[in-house]
């Protein structure tokens, strides 16, 4: 079992190469690192590697293989603090609140219920006819690109399913947050066999190798829709099975019955997750005139009120951008909001410090649908909150975008809450609550935001290939 990899120290000692990259804390600049990066020939020698090692992952038996999650997850467990203290610094979310040390137990616990899930061969005819069962067979080798917002969570999320069903794993990491991914994978391979979890570091270049080699078979992407888009034409030529997580721009619709009291935090914490860095979070809320100015106050207080700095510090439950150009996009649209007459709430100004890439929480209001900050993927503590007089017209508004990840109906009644989520077009619809994932439920997104589904039974499918024998 694990001794070594147990304090943040050990672990960047572990992964750290003299003449790599360097990588800075988003928060402050300090020097966290330096990263290896991968030439085209790492790739290659990489995938020879888990082409040979799947020979014997794949025959194992799925109980076996469950057997090695389970000490994957116990693994992450030993080593959870530290991996939240290289989040803290790679990515700079705070340890606390639903960051870092959220992010190291959620490894944990999409690692023990893949572990746990239960895909059994499906005998689909047995009559005088004859007999057909359905099983699903590995794929080979699985290619996983993942973003840098929640790094270490995306890559179990990939990799867990793929070596569950028998597949060996080529992670590449964002290239802003290569530490966290080759932490956690140096974690899991104290207890993984040899070669079958390998990880290549680099920028789009080695994703872009991942995604054109020949003798990987199925790509599992997270990222951006462009890159989405250019992974897809880049596997054309082999057909490459493909799933794809691509942007989002979640809306949520308030109804005119909520409890303002009761539902604000859990509005505020839909959209300003992880500093509102997050795929599936709140980016454009809907409110009926009746209520506006109620809820934009309160919402407004909260964002004021809500600790952010220093991911290492204790205190802080938001954190800074993770890099430049992220805080300049979400600054530029908020500038941009501004110009066209919105009122910045909370927030807007960033006076926070100099040294750090940060953006203070803010509240917009009193701006229209086709304002860039609602139209756009801010992917950044600004919330835009659009008025609205007719409950159809919300509707039209959240549904006219080309991407549908997420999206969310608040209201203190069920079933009008349940009338109006039926008619939001999106993967996944919540109702009185926003992002929450469960390992258990599939989760995609429609439209521009993806194909493919990850989690649960169905996340095991996709990473698997459907085999009939037919007698
Ligand atoms: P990105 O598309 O810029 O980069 C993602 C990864 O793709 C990185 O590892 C990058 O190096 C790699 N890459 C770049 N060019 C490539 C190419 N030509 N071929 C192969 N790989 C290439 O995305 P990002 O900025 O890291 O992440 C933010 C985006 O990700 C947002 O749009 C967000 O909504 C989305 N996201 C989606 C989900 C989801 O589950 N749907 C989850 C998290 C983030």
């Amino acid at each position: 079992m694990p001794t070594t990899l147990t304090t943040h120290e050990n672990l960047l000692d572990a992964i750290t190469v003299d003449d790599g990259h360097p990588i800075y804390d988003p928060a402050n600049g300090e020097l966290i690192g330096k990263t290896k990066m991968s030439k085209p020939q790492d790739v290659d020698a990489a995938v020879a590697k888990a082409k040979a090692a799947q020979q014997s992952w794949g025959a194992l038996s799925p109980a076996e293989r469950s057997e090695y999650l389970h000490k994957a997850a116990d693994a992450v467990k030993a080593s959870a603090e530290a991996l939240a203290q290289i989040l803290a610094r790679e990515v700079g979310k705070p340890l606390n609140g639903p960051n870092a040390r959220f992010e190291a137990g959620a490894c944990e616990a999409w690692l023990r219920a893949n572990a746990d899930f239960s895909l059994e061969d499906e005998v689909l005819v047995d009559d005088e006819s004859g007999k057909a069962v359905l099983s699903y067979v590995p794929l080979g080798v699985v290619g996983a690109i993942g973003p840098w917002n929640w790094p270490m969570m995306i890559s179990v999320w990939q990799l867990a399913p793929s070596l569950r069903m028998g597949n060996t794993v080529i992670l590449k990491p964002s290239e802003h947050t290569p530490l966290s991914v080759q932490a956690l994978v140096a974690v899991l391979n104290q207890v993984l066999p040899e070669d079958v979890l390998q990880v290549v570091p680099g920028a789009g270049d080695i994703g872009q190798a991942v995604s054109e080699h020949p003798d990987i078979d199925k790509i599992m992407f997270t990222g951006s829709t462009t890159t989405g888009q250019a992974i897809m034409r880049s596997a054309a030529a082999d057909l490459k099975r493909l799933t794809l997580e691509l942007g989002g721009n979640d809306a949520g619709i308030v109804l005119d019955d909520i409890n303002i009291e009761e539902m604000a935090e859990d509005i505020f914490w839909g959209a300003f997750i992880n500093t509102g860095q997050t795929c599936a979070a709140l980016k454009r809320l809907y409110v009926p005139a009746a209520i506006y100015d109620e809820l934009v106050q309160a919402l407004g207080k909260i964002a004021a009120e809500t600790p952010m700095g220093q991911g290492v510090s204790e205190e802080n439950v938001l954190g800074p951008l993770q890099n430049e150009a992220q805080r300049n996009i979400v600054a530029d649209l908020v500038e941009e909001a501004r110009k066209a007459g919105a009122t910045i709430v909370t927030g807007g100004n960033p006076t926070a410090d100099e040294a750090g890439y940060f953006y203070p929480a803010t509240i917009v209001a009193d701006i229209d649908q086709q304002n860039p900050l609602v139209q756009i993927e801010q992917f950044g503590p600004a919330l835009p909150i659009v008025k609205y007089d007719n409950l159809d017209q919300a509707i039209e508004w959240a549904n006219e975008l080309e991407v549908g990840l997420g999206s969310s109906v608040w209201s203190s009644d069920e079933q009008r809450a349940r009338e109006v989520a039926n008619r939001l077009i999106a993967g996944t619809t919540w109702i009185n609550k926003h992002g929450a994932v469960d390992p258990r439920v599939p989760f995609g997104g429609v439209k521009k935001s993806g194909m493919g589904l990850e989690f649960g039974v169905e996340g095991l499918k996709q990473v698997a290939q459907p085999k009939v024998t037919s007698y």
